[in-house]
């Protein structure tokens, strides 16, 4: 048995730079790929793109200087002549590359310009009888000084002084066909090269999916865990007492679609009960989530509490606010308005009413959550388009509620460690419809409610796509549309690199636009007008007073104009899947036909190319998604900061669904039947151990 393996202090934190504290960590630091030694292969087999190792005698070596500096030589063994290629180089490597040496070289062969050639094989003497490895070799992820024979060794020794146990009961390893831990670490580290090369790259091999699965469970148990935990806090029961809600729904010139009285009901359930609820509202643009939430508020309101609407601009606040106005002020109520370009005595007001209770509903931007506002008696907090705010900014509307209720007559400090504070429910909503394997990876500690149908009555959204080089014919459309008393956007492009550029371009536009259509009346948002004038234009936009409205993404959330039936798009070929989505949502809201016109610029990239025909060809915003985890993987498509979950480390949700349905009905279990192997498995993944590396 070996003894472990004293480690540096100054590879101890090369170790701490790569995330690894324990030295278990080292056990689960994996290969990137792997590179075969085990054989020689003849230079005059090598195929371009393969990796490969071959060994040789040096007949040249040479230092040229055109392009650039670079070291050439040349590798002859019985079979044929390969060209060995550095650009950056030491002196010692020439030297070691002399020529009538003999060596062996591995790396990837490419056909160059002597022809076939490797740039910067990794190459060390040999003799013709150099024994040949027996086992693959890992590459492991690694930051400059620690090279990967030290980290070699210190994962092999681990493998040896650690246990290597499996936390998974035997019956359920068994049902679900997977591979034992020891077993499959130590293939991971030291595949034998009778193993699929590919199996082990594209990670499908069972020692992999082992792995996989287990860093599923352990992030399937620890939002389980987290939702547990929920079922222990408190929150004001909010019961449906059905007053002011069935006063709305009678008012409405509409009637519920059966799917907002599916999601009503999940709601009004779980806001009935003591434990705070966190429940995710799912639906697509335009599917009616606002008149959910307001329903969910009065719901709060009939129990004496207060709730707060949270949104991120304050364009979508603001038309919140005009939306709510209209269906609560005939029930009597009067929601105020709170956002941060307020002038100070209306915000002073605003602030008071919330304070002492006059007011019953807020509605505003992250301005509710600051420091000044506390609420009476916070019951429900409503946070639209959940995911462009942060997690902590969430945490602070919940701490929120928190510090406005009282114990024994004394406020409570946020932090509180009283059991017996209570928190507001939350409900968030989000027209970025998230996969449903996204949605159980990094929600699963929320509850989930999903709008999965539109409003009757709407006409499909006719997506065109048109090269820029039509834009006459487009001009031409939007003069019909005009003419058919219907109104327009005009979305101008994202310009990444420089805002400026961005506000140059829109009011370009806006001027150019104004000058073809001399009777239209032509209006202009942008993200650097103040807001009293963004709300202003919409709010003349909405009224018809504009027709044709040219604006940079800025509209992109939430903006609902039933009478806006085309929508043009410049550049949509710089978009996003989901930014384009969301844009066109805003039309297709009436019941007129509706277009919308994708203007691009050749030549088109593969990706831009993949998406603009994801998005002509899709209305469903559930596929839209799907397919944009695919183009982009789940990383870009959520970001960490959103999911406020650790990022997969192994396990990839395009490939892995299976796996993670697995994982989540084996997570439920293994807390129920058998939670010291749940603990066990979470204190393996979760790198809260204590056999430290120093130690
Ligand atoms: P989103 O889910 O994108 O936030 P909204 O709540 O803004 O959608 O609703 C879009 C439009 O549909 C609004 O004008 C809203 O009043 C209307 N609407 C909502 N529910 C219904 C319904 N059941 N029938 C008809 N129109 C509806
Ligand atoms: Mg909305």
């Amino acid at each position: 048995m070996s003894t472990p393996a004293k480690i540096s202090p100054a590879t101890l934190a090369k170790l701490a730079k790569l995330g690894m504290h324990h030295r278990s960590d080292l056990l689960l630091h994996l290969p990137l790929r792997y590179e075969d030694e085990t054989h020689l292969t003849p230079i005059d087999t090598l195929q371009p793109g393969e990796t490969a190792q071959v060994q040789g005698i040096i007949t040249h070596n040479e230092v040229t200087y055109r392009p650039r500096r670079s070291l050439i030589c040349r590798m002859e063994d019985n079979s044929g002549e390969l060209y060995l290629r550095f650009l950056n180089f030491y002196p010692s490597q020439q030297k070691q590359l002399a020529v009538g040496q003999n060596i062996r070289a591995i790396g990837e062969a490419r056909m160059g310009y002597y022809g076939m050639e490797m740039v910067h094989a990794k190459c060390r003497a040999a003799h013709d009888n150099t024994p040949l490895n027996t086992s693959l070799t890992p590459v492991y992820p690694t930051t400059s000084g620690l090279a990967q024979t030290v980290l070699r060794k210190l994962i092999n020794n681990a493998l040896e002084v650690l246990p290597l146990t499996d936390t998974l009961p035997e019956s359920l390893r068994q049902e679900l066909h997977l591979a034992n831990f020891g077993d499959s670490l130590k293939l991971l580290h030291n595949p034998t090269p009778d193993i699929a090369a590919t199996a082990l790259e594209d990670r499908s091999h069972a020692a992999w999916r082992r792995i996989k699965f287990d860093e599923l469970l352990a992030q399937q148990l620890s939002m389980r865990v987290h939702h547990r935990e929920r079922g222990k806090r408190q929150a004001p029961k909010l019961v449906a007492k059905k007053t002011l809600t069935r006063q709305l729904v009678k008012a409405l010139p509409f009637a519920l679609t059966k799917a907002q009285q599916k999601v009503l009901h999940e709601i009004e359930q779980d806001i009935e009960q003591s434990h705070p609820m966190q429940r995710l509202l799912l639906g697509d643009v335009g599917s009616g989530k606002t008149i959910v939430a307001a329903l969910a508020a009065l719901q709060a309101i009939e129990n004496g509490y207060q709730a707060a609407f949270m949104a991120p601009t304050e364009i979508l606040a603001e038309q919140h606010y005009l939306k709510l106005k209209e269906w609560l002020i005939p029930l009597g109520l009067e929601p105020v308005w709170l956002s941060g370009s307020m002038k100070k005595k209306d915000k002073a007001a605003a602030v008071e009413r919330i304070a002492d209770g006059t007011t019953q509903i807020a509605v505003g931007t992250h301005a509710l959550f600051q420091a000044s506002v506390s609420f009476k008696n916070l019951g429900l907090v409503i946070v639209d388009e959940q995911h462009k705010f942060g997690v902590q900014q969430r945490l602070a509307l919940r701490n929120k509620g928190k510090s406005s209720q009282t114990v024994r007559g004394k406020p409570v400090e946020p932090h509180s460690p009283d059991s017996n504070i209570s928190e507001p429910h939350q409900l968030m909503m989000s027209a970025t419809p998230i996969p449903r394997t996204l949605a159980m990876s990094y929600y699963a500690d929320l509850d989930v409610s999903v709008i999965d149908e539109l409003p009757p009555g709407r006409t499909p959204i006719v997506t065109k796509l048109v090269s820029d080089s039509r834009r006459e014919e487009v001009c031409a459309r939007v003069r019909t549309a005009c003419g058919n008393g219907e109104q327009v956007y005009w979305v101008c492009p994202l310009i990444a690199e420089s805002e400026t550029l961005e506000l140059q371009n829109a009011l370009e536009t806006h001027q150019a636009l104004t000058e073809t259509f001399p009777e239209r009346i032509v209006g202009l948002v942008h993200g650097r007008l103040d807001n009293a004038e963004k709300a202003r234009v919409m709010a003349a936009f909405k009224s018809g007073e504009i027709h044709l409205l040219v604006a940079t993404t800025v509209i992109e959330v939430g903006v609902d104009v039933p009478n806006a039936s085309l929508m043009v798009i410049e550049h949509a070929e710089r978009m996003g899947l989901a930014q384009l989505h969301q844009l066109r949502g805003r039309v297709g809201r009436g019941t007129a036909q509706s277009t919308c016109i994708l203007m691009f610029q050749q030549p088109l990239s593969e990706l831009a190319r993949a998406r603009l025909k994801v998005i002509f060809e899709n209305t469903d915003g559930f596929v839209i998604a799907q397919q944009d985890l695919q183009l982009r993987g789940p990383g870009e498509l959520l970001g960490a900061r959103q999911s406020g979950v650790a990022m997969l480390r192994f396990a990839d949700l395009t490939m892995d669904e299976d796996l993670l349905e697995q994982a989540r009905r084996a997570a439920d279990m293994l807390l129920r039947d058998h939670p010291d192997a749940a603990r066990a498995h979470l204190h393996r993944w979760m790198s809260n151990k204590h056999d430290y590396l120093h130690v």
